[in-house]
């Protein structure tokens, strides 16, 4: 027989130090929050807060600006104080920016450590400054900006090296008695991303970001980063991520949130479970699901539809779901919380869901 396995669940979250970045708190007493970074240029205030706004209409929680010139600098205290959502400003080689981004009142700062060389001289003032405003650091450490001493001693951008850079600076701060920390080891190679912050969880107790970086295009940097936050996040390990697309961050949210989602991290919303269509299938089950998600997208409670394209598994999986349909014969029996309530004509199948998903919708408003 089939041995019987206990019940999977994920490992509790790692216990962390907790943050609070604006209005968000991050750390294990937090639900694991979702970042995204602007592409506008941080000096137009209009383009970036509009881009901002946008992040947040689709569920971001944290959004980070980079600040690599004057201009950029400048435009931040706006910024920060004009956002929906906590701003942390992304620091790569100037100091005087990050003073800059904590006077401007940014929920907080991303150092990079690799790329800030004069960066160890001036951490103490950064410790000062940064307490002052409660304003958290991120020791963000990136593969192609590893620190070049410690690129020379491991050979190359190891789980190791990426580690070892991120503690150093973390125990800069610390001899300054500054703790409000969370770090991030990325590396473009979910393999050794994976091992990275295995081995940084092991090794402290800040609250970890979680980033596969340069992950490449929508459809690749979707699967690297799933994978890689899966077997992550199945540890309790990771506090707040950030999916890296070559493409809007829009859609990066929508994956982030997505990850979260699939692992119960976050509350499911619209969830379709469609089939894959085989040769028994008696509609067009792409075209089907593809309407119905378009038709449903943005409903803000937790609704689970099946669409299906016969009556061998259709029925059953309809009934598991909120609302469904089993499709044969040109026409679709439509399903809710179980009961087959009506079936109408294939052309009346989409909209007869939303319809339905329409009254679902405002009975749960109603209770
Ligand atoms: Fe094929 Fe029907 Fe299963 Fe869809 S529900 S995959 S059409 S057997």
């Amino acid at each position: 027989g089939v041995p019987e396995l206990p019940p999977r669940t994920l490992a509790p979250r790692r216990t962390t130090r907790q943050l609070t970045v604006g209005t968000v708190g991050v750390g294990s007493e937090s639900p694991v929050s979702v970042q995204s970074m602007t592409t506008t240029l941080t000096a137009d205030i209009n383009a970036t807060l509009q881009q901002i706004a946008e992040l947040t209409a689709s569920g971001c929680d944290i959004v980070r600006v980079a600040c690599p010139s004057q201009d950029d600098a400048d435009a931040l205290p706006d910024i920060a104080r004009k956002s929906q959502i906590p701003v942390i400003a992304d620091i790569h080689f100037q100091p005087r920016y990050v003073f800059a981004a904590i006077e401007a009142g940014c929920a907080a700062v991303r150092v990079n450590p690799g790329n800030i060389r004069k960066f160890d001289d001036q951490v103490k003032e950064i410790a000062h400054a940064a307490r002052d405003r409660s304003t958290p650091i991120r020791i963000g450490v990136n593969a192609g900006s590893l620190d070049p001493r410690l690129l020379a001693r491991h050979g190359s951008a190891t789980p190791e090296a990426l580690v070892e850079s991120a503690l150093w600076e973390a125990s800069l701060f610390a001899e300054h008695d500054f703790h409000d920390i969370k770090i991030s080891v990325k590396h473009h190679d979910p393999v050794v991303m994976v091992r990275a912050y295995e081995l940084l969880a092991e090794s402290c107790d800040y609250p970890l970001h979680l980033g596969v970086t340069e992950a490449g295009p929508a459809f690749q940097g979707t699967i690297k980063s799933a994978v890689a936050f899966g077997a992550l996040l199945r540890q309790g390990i990771g506090d707040t991520v950030r999916v890296s697309l070559s493409a809007p961050p829009v859609e990066e949210v929508k994956v982030a949130t997505q990850i979260l989602q699939s692992f119960n991290l976050r509350p499911r919303k619209l969830e379709i479970v469609s089939c894959p269509s085989c040769g028994r299938a008696q509609v067009d089950v792409y075209k089907l699901a593809e309407q119905v998600t378009a038709g449903l997208e943005g409903m803000e409670i937790p609704l689970r539809v099946a669409v299906m394209g016969c009556v061998v598994n259709g029925p059953g999986e309809a009934r598991e779901a909120d609302l469904g349909v089993a499709s044969g014969n040109g026409k679709g029996q439509i399903f809710v919380k179980g009961e087959v309530i009506k079936t109408v004509p294939e052309s009346k199948i989409v909209e007869t869901l939303i319809e339905e998903a329409m009254k679902i919708a405002e009975e749960t408003a109603h209770k």
